[in-house]
């Protein structure tokens, strides 16, 4: 018998389940790469639910029930007190999402001596110290792909909801004024603008392709360069590193993993080699920039716009200086969180229990760390 401990984001402050505005979610044939859809068994849930919560419980208690393992799932994640402290203590599965992050430090996972299986439902486990995770032996994975387009189609519309000023457009709207002239006051087309993305993996890539048809000139950095048939079919010029990029384009959207390389890439040096006037949307991690770095250039002027979903520490104070910083246009961290790409991850989340609990290889791409190293999509994208 294993213990299972799921971190979920609390139920909605109206009670759970929602009443829900569509009946379903269109079904899918497979990933863009080819690859398929999560394989579980079966799943006890139905497609649209909401299964992030932990009422939602990611639709698993019946699978924990049924094979006799014992499941705890909670909200209450933070300090020495918190549920999911106390029941780490002989837990052998941990799983959470990055929306709602069980941060695994090295001191935790130090306290957990039995834990095996550290699970991100969704996509970027850095929440749990890989290296800790790797000297202890536990197994990092996660559903890969399973949110990558959802959180692409959140990056173009932060990136439009910036340069066309959407948000305070859409204040005065609902606060009855009809301020057309601070409204467009700051509004502009994308329409001619240089475009850039930190990375074109699965969600930069969907990004650069999302982009394209608004007439913008196209550019990438990355660890590992895009095949030269991808580079022409998108037009898109290849940087060799992120402060070649930085200063060539207006906006710049972050889609690089956080490890040791990215953290505090955006300190105040780089964001100051950025044209004036530039917009920096991050739907990556919020320790791939400096915040205070963020804020002043905000108040300078010197950005025009920052708008993103990821935050530090999550949930962020609720007097985090991003909460009021002009002109951005944040989100909590939701992009990889829609109904549809729930249903993607709790499948995805069963199918790795059930190989991983039966003695079976997980996917080669939903691994971050095993056998001590990195491992399948975490060898490729970490460093
Ligand atoms: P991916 O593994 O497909 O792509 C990551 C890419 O980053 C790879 O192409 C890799 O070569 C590149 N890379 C690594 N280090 C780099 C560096 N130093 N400079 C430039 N490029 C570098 O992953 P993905 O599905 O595209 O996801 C990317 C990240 O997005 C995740 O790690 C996660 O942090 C974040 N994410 C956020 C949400 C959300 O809800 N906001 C959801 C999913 C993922």
């Amino acid at each position: 018998m294993a213990k299972c401990v799921m971190v979920l984001y609390p139920d909605p402050v109206d009670g759970y389940p929602p009443r829900y505005a569509r009946d379903s979610i269109p079904v899918l044939d497979g990933y863009p790469d080819g690859s398929t859809l999560p394989t579980p068994s079966a799943v006890d849930f139905t497609p649209g639910e909401l299964l992030g919560c932990v009422s939602g419980a990611l639709g698993l208690r019946k699978f924990f029930a049924d094979n006799g393992h014992e499941l705890v799932v909670t909200s209450d994640k933070d300090g020495p007190d918190s549920v999911f402290e106390r029941e780490l203590a002989d837990a052998d599965i941990v799983i959470s999402q990055p929306f709602w992050p069980a941060y695994l430090t090295a001191e935790r996972i130090a306290r957990a001596p039995k834990l095996k299986l550290a699970l991100t439902a969704g996509i970027g486990s850095d929440h749990v110290d890989l290296d800790a995770a790797r000297k202890h032996g536990i197994t990092v994975a996660e559903e890969t792909y399973s949110n990558s387009i959802s959180v692409a189609e959140h990056t173009v519309l932060q990136t439009l909801a910036l340069v066309r000023n959407f948000v305070p457009s859409h204040r005065y709207a609902v606060d009855g004024g009809w301020n057309i002239a601070d409204c467009v006051a700051r509004a502009y087309d994308v329409e001619g603008m240089d475009f850039g993305v930190i990375a074109a993996g699965r969600i930069g890539r969907a990004v650069l392709e999302r982009m394209k048809p608004f007439g913008v000139r196209l550019h990438y950095t990355d660890i590992h360069r895009l095949p030269e048939s991808v580079e022409q079919e998108l037009g898109v010029t290849f940087h060799p590193d992120v402060a070649s990029l930085a200063r060539a384009v207006d906006i710049v959207s972050i889609h690089s993993p956080l490890y040791a390389d990215t953290r505090g890439m955006f300190d105040e040096q780089l964001i100051g080699s950025m044209r004036r006037g530039s917009y920096l949307v991050n739907t990556a991690r919020a320790e791939e920039t400096v915040p205070a770095a963020v804020v002043a250039a905000l108040e300078s002027g010197h950005l025009a716009g920052y708008a993103g979903d990821v935050w530090y520490p999550q949930p962020p104070a609720a007097d985090h200086a991003w909460r009021s910083m002009p002109n951005h246009a944040m989100t909590p961290h939701v992009s990889g969180s829609t109904l549809s790409a729930q249903a993607r991850y709790a499948a995805g989340t069963r199918e790795i229990l059930e190989d991983w609990l039966a003695g079976r290889p997980i996917r080669p791409e939903y691994l971050i760390v095993q056998g001590g190293e990195l491992a399948g999509t975490g060898a490729h994208s970490y460093r």
